[in-house]
Protein backbone atom coordinates (compact mmCIF):
# COMPACT_ATOMS: atom_id res chain seq x y z
CA UNK A 1 0.00 0.00 0.00
CA UNK A 2 1.16 3.58 -0.71
CA UNK A 3 1.69 5.63 2.30
CA UNK A 4 2.22 9.23 0.43
CA UNK A 5 -1.21 10.92 0.48
CA UNK A 6 -1.27 12.88 -3.74
CA UNK A 7 -3.26 15.93 -3.83
CA UNK A 8 -5.99 15.68 -6.46
CA UNK A 9 -8.81 18.51 -7.31
CA UNK A 10 -11.50 19.14 -9.85
CA UNK A 11 -11.87 23.06 -10.68
CA UNK A 12 -14.88 24.84 -11.77
CA UNK A 13 -17.08 27.64 -11.16
CA UNK A 14 -20.20 26.82 -9.74
CA UNK A 15 -18.08 24.02 -7.98
CA UNK A 16 -20.10 23.26 -4.89
CA UNK A 17 -22.45 20.42 -5.90
CA UNK A 18 -19.90 18.20 -7.41
CA UNK A 19 -19.92 14.89 -6.14
CA UNK A 20 -16.22 14.25 -7.88
CA UNK A 21 -14.74 14.39 -4.11
CA UNK A 22 -16.78 11.37 -3.24
CA UNK A 23 -16.10 9.69 -6.15
CA UNK A 24 -12.31 9.73 -6.19
CA UNK A 25 -12.16 9.10 -2.31
CA UNK A 26 -14.35 6.14 -2.94
CA UNK A 27 -11.99 5.16 -5.99
CA UNK A 28 -9.10 5.41 -3.16
CA UNK A 29 -10.70 3.55 -0.93
CA UNK A 30 -11.56 0.79 -2.98
CA UNK A 31 -7.93 0.15 -4.23
CA UNK A 32 -6.17 1.22 -1.38
CA UNK A 33 -4.63 4.21 -1.71
CA UNK A 34 -4.25 7.40 -0.55
CA UNK A 35 -5.54 10.72 -1.84
CA UNK A 36 -6.86 13.74 -1.07
CA UNK A 37 -9.51 15.72 -3.67
CA UNK A 38 -10.67 18.47 -2.79
CA UNK A 39 -13.21 21.26 -4.80
CA UNK A 40 -11.94 23.89 -6.00
CA UNK A 41 -14.13 27.09 -7.01
CA UNK A 42 -11.90 29.09 -10.21
CA UNK A 43 -12.58 32.73 -10.98
CA UNK A 44 -14.07 33.22 -14.27
CA UNK A 45 -10.59 35.00 -15.61
CA UNK A 46 -8.39 33.13 -13.07
CA UNK A 47 -8.38 29.12 -14.80
CA UNK A 48 -4.43 29.29 -15.81
CA UNK A 49 -3.12 30.85 -12.52
CA UNK A 50 -4.95 28.01 -10.80
CA UNK A 51 -3.17 25.32 -12.56
CA UNK A 52 -0.30 26.54 -12.76
CA UNK A 53 0.05 26.84 -8.55
CA UNK A 54 -1.86 23.61 -8.16
CA UNK A 55 0.98 21.52 -9.95
CA UNK A 56 3.85 24.01 -8.91
CA UNK A 57 2.52 22.77 -5.06
CA UNK A 58 3.09 19.32 -5.92
CA UNK A 59 -0.65 18.31 -7.09
CA UNK A 60 -1.10 15.12 -9.17
CA UNK A 61 -3.84 15.54 -11.19
CA UNK A 62 -6.71 18.18 -11.72
CA UNK A 63 -10.58 17.24 -12.88
CA UNK A 64 -11.99 20.36 -15.19
CA UNK A 65 -15.81 21.07 -15.42
CA UNK A 66 -17.58 23.75 -16.55
CA UNK A 67 -17.08 26.54 -17.56
CA UNK A 68 -13.52 25.72 -18.59
CA UNK A 69 -12.87 22.63 -20.28
CA UNK A 70 -11.65 24.20 -23.74
CA UNK A 71 -9.79 26.96 -21.95
CA UNK A 72 -8.13 24.37 -20.49
CA UNK A 73 -7.42 22.41 -23.53
CA UNK A 74 -6.03 25.90 -24.83
CA UNK A 75 -3.47 25.98 -21.87
CA UNK A 76 -1.67 22.21 -22.15
CA UNK A 77 1.17 21.25 -24.27
CA UNK A 78 0.02 17.87 -24.70
CA UNK A 79 -2.99 16.50 -25.76
CA UNK A 80 -4.64 12.90 -26.34
CA UNK A 81 -6.45 11.69 -29.52
CA UNK A 82 -9.60 12.58 -27.67
CA UNK A 83 -9.25 15.16 -26.39
CA UNK A 84 -8.14 16.69 -29.58
CA UNK A 85 -11.30 15.38 -30.79
CA UNK A 86 -13.48 16.98 -28.45
CA UNK A 87 -11.90 20.25 -28.52
CA UNK A 88 -11.99 20.52 -24.65
CA UNK A 89 -10.13 18.25 -22.00
CA UNK A 90 -11.57 17.47 -18.12
CA UNK A 91 -8.36 15.74 -16.47
CA UNK A 92 -4.50 16.91 -16.47
CA UNK A 93 -1.85 16.18 -15.11
CA UNK A 94 2.07 16.82 -15.55
CA UNK A 95 4.28 14.96 -16.98
CA UNK A 96 8.19 14.66 -16.15
CA UNK A 97 9.06 17.51 -17.89
CA UNK A 98 6.17 19.61 -16.01
CA UNK A 99 4.49 20.25 -18.91
CA UNK A 100 0.41 20.55 -18.66
CA UNK A 101 -0.80 17.16 -20.47
CA UNK A 102 -4.50 16.82 -21.21
CA UNK A 103 -7.30 14.35 -22.09
CA UNK A 104 -10.72 14.08 -22.13
CA UNK A 105 -12.61 11.28 -20.41
CA UNK A 106 -16.63 12.02 -20.54
CA UNK A 107 -17.11 10.04 -24.38
CA UNK A 108 -15.53 7.41 -22.88
CA UNK A 109 -17.43 7.55 -19.48
CA UNK A 110 -20.98 7.69 -21.55
CA UNK A 111 -19.76 4.84 -23.98
CA UNK A 112 -19.02 2.89 -20.62
CA UNK A 113 -22.46 3.67 -18.82
CA UNK A 114 -24.14 2.93 -22.35
CA UNK A 115 -22.31 -0.45 -23.36
CA UNK A 116 -20.90 -2.37 -20.15
CA UNK A 117 -23.42 -0.79 -17.64
CA UNK A 118 -26.68 -1.05 -19.35
CA UNK A 119 -26.15 -2.96 -22.10
CA UNK A 120 -26.69 -1.02 -25.05
CA UNK A 121 -25.07 -1.62 -28.33
CA UNK A 122 -23.95 1.19 -30.59
CA UNK A 123 -23.54 -1.16 -33.69
CA UNK A 124 -25.96 -0.56 -36.56
CA UNK A 125 -28.23 1.16 -33.99
CA UNK A 126 -30.17 4.44 -34.99
CA UNK A 127 -29.10 7.27 -32.49
CA UNK A 128 -30.95 10.49 -31.71
CA UNK A 129 -28.90 13.22 -30.50
CA UNK A 130 -30.42 16.50 -28.91
CA UNK A 131 -27.66 19.10 -28.39
CA UNK A 132 -24.41 20.00 -30.09
CA UNK A 133 -22.47 21.65 -27.25
CA UNK A 134 -18.72 20.92 -25.83
CA UNK A 135 -20.29 17.27 -24.27
CA UNK A 136 -21.12 16.17 -28.09
CA UNK A 137 -18.31 16.61 -29.46
CA UNK A 138 -16.56 14.50 -26.84
CA UNK A 139 -18.86 11.94 -27.33
CA UNK A 140 -18.96 11.72 -31.19
CA UNK A 141 -15.75 10.31 -32.05
CA UNK A 142 -15.96 7.41 -28.95
CA UNK A 143 -19.53 6.50 -30.17
CA UNK A 144 -18.44 6.31 -33.84
CA UNK A 145 -15.38 4.61 -33.50
CA UNK A 146 -17.13 1.93 -31.03
CA UNK A 147 -20.15 1.14 -34.13
CA UNK A 148 -17.45 1.47 -36.75
CA UNK A 149 -19.01 3.68 -38.28
CA UNK A 150 -22.48 0.92 -39.39
CA UNK A 151 -24.51 3.86 -36.54
CA UNK A 152 -26.95 5.87 -37.95
CA UNK A 153 -26.27 9.04 -35.84
CA UNK A 154 -28.41 12.25 -35.81
CA UNK A 155 -27.60 15.39 -34.13
CA UNK A 156 -30.85 18.27 -33.67
CA UNK A 157 -29.80 21.13 -31.90
CA UNK A 158 -31.81 25.01 -30.76
CA UNK A 159 -28.88 26.34 -32.64
CA UNK A 160 -29.38 24.47 -35.85
CA UNK A 161 -25.32 25.27 -37.44
CA UNK A 162 -23.54 23.93 -34.74
CA UNK A 163 -25.50 20.68 -34.88
CA UNK A 164 -24.26 21.15 -38.62
CA UNK A 165 -20.84 21.75 -37.96
CA UNK A 166 -20.29 19.24 -35.73
CA UNK A 167 -21.88 16.51 -38.09
CA UNK A 168 -19.65 17.44 -41.32
CA UNK A 169 -16.89 17.95 -38.97
CA UNK A 170 -17.64 14.10 -38.08
CA UNK A 171 -18.33 12.65 -41.34
CA UNK A 172 -15.03 11.06 -42.65
CA UNK A 173 -15.88 8.72 -38.98
CA UNK A 174 -19.25 7.57 -40.40
CA UNK A 175 -23.13 8.01 -40.90
CA UNK A 176 -23.39 11.46 -39.30
CA UNK A 177 -26.05 13.52 -40.33
CA UNK A 178 -28.02 17.10 -38.51
CA UNK A 179 -31.22 18.49 -39.09
CA UNK A 180 -32.92 21.66 -38.46
CA UNK A 181 -35.40 20.51 -35.34
CA UNK A 182 -38.80 21.76 -37.83
CA UNK A 183 -37.44 18.57 -40.32
CA UNK A 184 -36.71 16.23 -37.35
CA UNK A 185 -38.03 12.93 -39.45
CA UNK A 186 -40.82 11.11 -37.86
CA UNK A 187 -39.37 7.38 -36.74
CA UNK A 188 -38.33 5.32 -34.47
CA UNK A 189 -34.79 5.51 -32.49
CA UNK A 190 -33.33 2.54 -30.81
CA UNK A 191 -31.32 5.13 -28.58
CA UNK A 192 -32.59 8.99 -27.56
CA UNK A 193 -29.17 10.77 -25.49
CA UNK A 194 -30.60 14.55 -24.38
CA UNK A 195 -27.03 16.23 -23.74
CA UNK A 196 -28.57 19.61 -24.26
CA UNK A 197 -28.23 21.24 -20.53
CA UNK A 198 -32.15 22.26 -20.63
CA UNK A 199 -32.81 20.20 -17.84
CA UNK A 200 -30.35 22.25 -15.22
CA UNK A 201 -32.82 25.19 -15.74
CA UNK A 202 -36.34 22.51 -15.52
CA UNK A 203 -36.86 22.22 -19.06
CA UNK A 204 -37.11 19.05 -21.29
CA UNK A 205 -35.87 19.28 -24.72
CA UNK A 206 -38.45 18.12 -27.61
CA UNK A 207 -39.70 14.35 -27.30
CA UNK A 208 -41.83 13.23 -30.39
CA UNK A 209 -43.52 10.20 -29.81
CA UNK A 210 -42.83 9.11 -33.40
CA UNK A 211 -39.28 8.95 -32.07
CA UNK A 212 -40.10 6.52 -29.35
CA UNK A 213 -40.36 2.66 -29.95
CA UNK A 214 -40.78 -0.39 -27.53
CA UNK A 215 -36.78 -0.97 -26.59
CA UNK A 216 -36.21 3.06 -27.40
CA UNK A 217 -33.46 3.69 -24.45
CA UNK A 218 -33.41 7.55 -23.43
CA UNK A 219 -30.28 8.84 -21.93
CA UNK A 220 -30.06 12.03 -20.20
CA UNK A 221 -26.56 13.06 -19.49
CA UNK A 222 -28.06 15.26 -16.79
CA UNK A 223 -28.68 13.93 -13.73
CA UNK A 224 -30.36 14.54 -10.30
CA UNK A 225 -31.72 13.50 -6.86
CA UNK A 226 -35.49 12.93 -9.09
CA UNK A 227 -36.19 12.01 -12.91
CA UNK A 228 -35.65 14.63 -15.28
CA UNK A 229 -37.41 16.70 -16.85
CA UNK A 230 -36.49 14.82 -19.97
CA UNK A 231 -36.68 11.85 -18.35
CA UNK A 232 -40.34 12.80 -16.92
CA UNK A 233 -41.26 13.70 -20.67
CA UNK A 234 -39.95 10.01 -21.48
CA UNK A 235 -41.55 8.24 -18.87
CA UNK A 236 -45.08 9.70 -19.96
CA UNK A 237 -44.61 8.42 -23.32
CA UNK A 238 -43.92 4.65 -22.16
CA UNK A 239 -40.51 4.49 -22.37
CA UNK A 240 -39.04 1.73 -20.11
CA UNK A 241 -35.30 2.00 -20.64
CA UNK A 242 -34.45 5.47 -18.98
CA UNK A 243 -31.70 6.77 -17.45
CA UNK A 244 -29.68 9.46 -16.16
CA UNK A 245 -26.01 10.62 -16.38
CA UNK A 246 -24.91 9.39 -12.69
CA UNK A 247 -23.37 6.59 -14.51
CA UNK A 248 -21.73 8.74 -17.03
CA UNK A 249 -20.15 10.71 -14.47
CA UNK A 250 -18.75 7.52 -12.70
CA UNK A 251 -17.29 6.44 -15.42
CA UNK A 252 -15.55 9.39 -16.52
CA UNK A 253 -14.39 9.95 -13.00
CA UNK A 254 -13.07 6.15 -13.35
CA UNK A 255 -11.36 6.74 -16.51
CA UNK A 256 -9.59 9.49 -14.79
CA UNK A 257 -8.40 7.90 -11.77
CA UNK A 258 -6.89 5.23 -13.90
CA UNK A 259 -4.72 7.59 -15.51
CA UNK A 260 -3.54 9.23 -12.71
CA UNK A 261 -2.97 6.00 -10.71
CA UNK A 262 -2.76 3.00 -13.20
CA UNK A 263 -5.61 0.99 -11.50
CA UNK A 264 -8.83 0.73 -12.65
CA UNK A 265 -11.89 1.03 -9.69
CA UNK A 266 -14.90 -1.09 -10.32
CA UNK A 267 -17.51 1.05 -10.56
CA UNK A 268 -20.71 -0.47 -10.20
CA UNK A 269 -20.62 -0.14 -6.06
CA UNK A 270 -19.39 3.71 -6.81
CA UNK A 271 -22.61 4.22 -8.79
CA UNK A 272 -24.85 2.69 -6.34
CA UNK A 273 -23.11 4.80 -3.61
CA UNK A 274 -23.45 7.79 -5.26
CA UNK A 275 -26.97 7.13 -6.43
CA UNK A 276 -27.61 6.57 -2.73
CA UNK A 277 -26.06 9.87 -1.70
CA UNK A 278 -28.20 11.73 -4.35
CA UNK A 279 -31.14 10.08 -2.97
CA UNK A 280 -30.77 11.58 0.34
CA UNK A 281 -29.67 15.16 -1.22
CA UNK A 282 -32.39 17.80 -1.03
CA UNK A 283 -30.93 19.42 -4.66
CA UNK A 284 -30.26 18.37 -7.62
CA UNK A 285 -26.23 18.22 -7.74
P1 LIG B 1 -22.74 23.26 -23.51
O1 LIG B 1 -23.04 24.50 -22.77
O2 LIG B 1 -21.49 23.16 -24.33
O3 LIG B 1 -23.97 22.96 -24.54
C1 LIG B 1 -25.30 23.08 -24.09
C2 LIG B 1 -26.25 22.49 -25.15
O4 LIG B 1 -27.58 22.53 -24.62
C3 LIG B 1 -26.27 23.29 -26.46
O5 LIG B 1 -26.48 22.38 -27.52
C4 LIG B 1 -27.48 24.21 -26.25
O6 LIG B 1 -28.09 24.61 -27.45
C5 LIG B 1 -28.42 23.27 -25.52
N1 LIG B 1 -29.44 23.94 -24.72
C6 LIG B 1 -29.24 24.73 -23.63
N2 LIG B 1 -30.42 25.13 -23.13
C7 LIG B 1 -31.39 24.59 -23.92
C8 LIG B 1 -32.82 24.67 -23.92
N3 LIG B 1 -33.50 25.36 -22.99
N4 LIG B 1 -33.50 23.96 -24.87
C9 LIG B 1 -32.82 23.24 -25.79
N5 LIG B 1 -31.47 23.16 -25.86
C10 LIG B 1 -30.77 23.83 -24.93
O7 LIG B 1 -22.84 22.08 -22.45
P2 LIG B 1 -22.13 20.65 -22.50
O8 LIG B 1 -22.26 20.12 -23.88
O9 LIG B 1 -20.79 20.74 -21.87
O10 LIG B 1 -23.04 19.81 -21.47
C11 LIG B 1 -24.37 19.43 -21.83
C12 LIG B 1 -25.02 18.76 -20.64
O11 LIG B 1 -24.37 17.53 -20.32
C13 LIG B 1 -24.92 19.63 -19.37
O12 LIG B 1 -26.18 19.61 -18.74
C14 LIG B 1 -23.87 18.95 -18.52
O13 LIG B 1 -24.13 19.12 -17.15
C15 LIG B 1 -24.04 17.48 -18.95
N6 LIG B 1 -22.80 16.71 -18.78
C16 LIG B 1 -22.86 15.59 -18.00
C17 LIG B 1 -21.72 14.82 -17.81
C18 LIG B 1 -21.79 13.61 -16.94
O14 LIG B 1 -20.74 13.10 -16.57
N7 LIG B 1 -22.99 13.11 -16.64
C19 LIG B 1 -20.43 15.18 -18.43
C20 LIG B 1 -20.50 16.35 -19.29
C21 LIG B 1 -21.65 17.08 -19.42
P3 LIG B 1 -27.56 25.90 -28.27
O15 LIG B 1 -26.38 25.42 -29.06
O16 LIG B 1 -28.72 26.28 -29.12
O17 LIG B 1 -27.18 26.94 -27.26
Amino acid sequence: MNTQTDRYAVMGNPIEHSLSPMIHHAFAKQVQELIHYEKIKVPLDGLAEAISSFFAEGGKGLNITVPFKQEAYNLCCHLTDRAQQANAVNTLYWNEDQQLCGDNTDGTGLLRDLTQNLSQILAEQRILILGAGGAVRGILGPFLFNSQGSAEILILNRTYSKAALLAEQFQHLGNIYALPIDQAPKKAFDLIINATSSGLSGEAPLLLPEWIAPHTLCYDMVYGNQLTPFLQAAAQQGVQRKYDGLGMLVEQAAEAFCLWRNKQPKTAPVIRQMRQHNSQSPQLS
